[in-house]
């Protein structure tokens, strides 16, 4: 057996699609794509007959060979920018209430039942698996500010394989009794999730990259004091990891926030001066910016996770993701789970491109647009744009096996159908029983049964 084919370990013969730039999809039909033992792609070829197969899969395993037919193919894994694990469990209610009476009245009295971890265990399960079962192979999850629970969460993803960034969220002011910590215990629990999910990565020891992420996760201005805030930066220096949090998601919001940081001239300004906006930033919704806002982020590079669904649903307005892309700014797609009904990226997507017509009349977001921000702008933003996005030799193996014509599809594929109408057909009306299998760091990930 020759050393190339030694070192993989699947290979997939068919159609791939993927962003190639924000305006351009590639179609790569009669694509022979070979997995190393990493999950990194090793070799992509275009334009293989099967008959041609026989010479150019010499030395490989049988059983590692995949072989698609006219109605499946494969496409980079989803990437979620913005999702609240423990918000799952009430997913489609209160979309009758504003953001700030919303928290108040449903989402902090759910998040405190956190507080066990084995209650956590149950929801995490079941928001985790449905994630994936989504496609969602990259996710920014938001646990709570309870430490053993969110440990709990870092358990069950790692379980299920998915590749995410995990944050235990900081709380220490206007919130209520039942959940909300010091500003001591707040940085102490911080340091200690943070120090657990590397020993978790170090102790998996493989020669991969970890797939597992810690994440400074201040809720958002209004729950933090600034020496909280202050204290969460300098954590994320000194270990070098990611931040993410709500931005000028509601207008109450940022009159309220204002009204506890008058020395900042604006909301995005607030996280600069504490050391939370920097190229790293992840930064959920942008609603209502002002031009310096703007100007702010694109200084430092930060991105943005774009929430239509959770915007439309809790009636916070429609962000204008014309504006960034036309700006250049990193954005992806968030489902903002329970804000959003739906932690597909799918429904991001659609909602998204709704969000867009109706903010942008005649500049909405066209097809290979909104499937970039759900895959390639997504990795961008999580600053993994080398890593995963779409399909070059070298990066990991992030992917969706999607069949247009599975049993109980929610779409009909006709004679007339070509790669790109089935491939549009899963974009507006395929759901999570198209997608048959998922992929991350090229192993099919383990989603428990329902
Ligand atoms: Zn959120």
């Amino acid at each position: 057996m020759s050393s190339f084919a030694a070192s993989i370990s699947k290979v997939f013969h068919g159609t791939f699609i993927h962003s190639v730039s924000i305006n351009e999809i590639e179609f790569i039909e009669g694509g022979l794509l070979f997995i190393d033992i990493h999950g990194r792609i090793a070799r992509i070829l275009k334009g293989v007959q099967k008959t041609q197969l026989g010479n150019m899969l010499e030395g490989v395993d049988e059983e590692k060979v995949i072989i698609l037919n006219e109605n499946q193919f494969i496409i980079p894994g989803f990437i979620d920018t913005h999702i609240h694990a423990s918000q799952y469990s009430y997913c489609g209610n209160g979309h009758d209430i504003p953001l700030l009476e919303w928290l108040d009245t449903l989402t902090f009295p759910h998040e405190s039942k956190f507080k066990d971890p084995d209650y956590a265990r149950q929801i995490y399960s079941k928001a985790v698996a449905r994630s994936l079962r989504n496609g969602t192979t990259s996710a920014c999850w938001f646990a709570t500010i309870h430490l053993d629970a969110t440990k709990e969460l870092v358990r069950v993803i790692e379980e299920q394989g998915q590749r995410a960034y995990i944050g235990k969220v900081n709380m220490n002011q206007n919130s209520p009794d039942f959940l909300i910590e010091t500003t001591e215990s707040s940085v102490a629990d911080t340091r200690a999730f943070i120090e657990y999910v590397n020993a978790t990565n170090a102790h998996m020891g493989t020669e991969s990259k970890p797939l597992l992420t810690p994440i400074i996760t201040p809720r958002f201005a209004i729950s933090c004091t600034s020496d909280l805030l202050r204290e969460l930066g300098r954590l994320a220096a000194e270990y070098h990891v990611p931040i993410q949090s709500h931005l000028c998601e509601t207008s109450s919001e940022i009159d309220f926030t204002m009204s506890f940081f008058p020395n900042s001239v604006n909301y995005t300004a607030i996280y600069a001066e504490h050391g939370l906006l920097n190229r790293r930033s992840i930064m959920a919704h942008c609603v209502h910016m002002k031009d310096e806002e703007w100007a702010l982020m694109k200084d430092v590079d930060a991105g943005i996770s774009h929430c239509a669904n959770s915007n439309f649903n809790i009636k916070s307005g429609m962000a204008d993701v014309r504006k960034m892309i036309d700006l250049d700014l990193k954005v992806g797609l968030g489902t903002d789970v329970a804000g959003g009904y739906s932690s597909s990226v799918l429904e991001a997507l659609r909602c998204s491109r709704t969000c867009s017509i109706a903010r942008n009349p005649g500049k909405s977001l066209s097809i290979p647009e909104l499937f970039y921000l759900a895959t390639m702008g997504g990795a961008r933003v999580m600053e993994l744009g080398d890593t995963i996005g779409n399909f070059r030799v070298g990066k990991e193996f992030d992917a969706i096996l999607v069949n247009t014509s599975v049993k109980g599809s929610p779409l009909d594929i006709f004679a007339h159908d070509t790669v790109q109408t089935k491939f549009e057909k899963y974009l507006f009306v395929g759901d999570d029983r198209n997608n048959e299998r998922v992929y991350v760091q090229g192993k099919e990930v383990r989603v428990p049964e329902e």
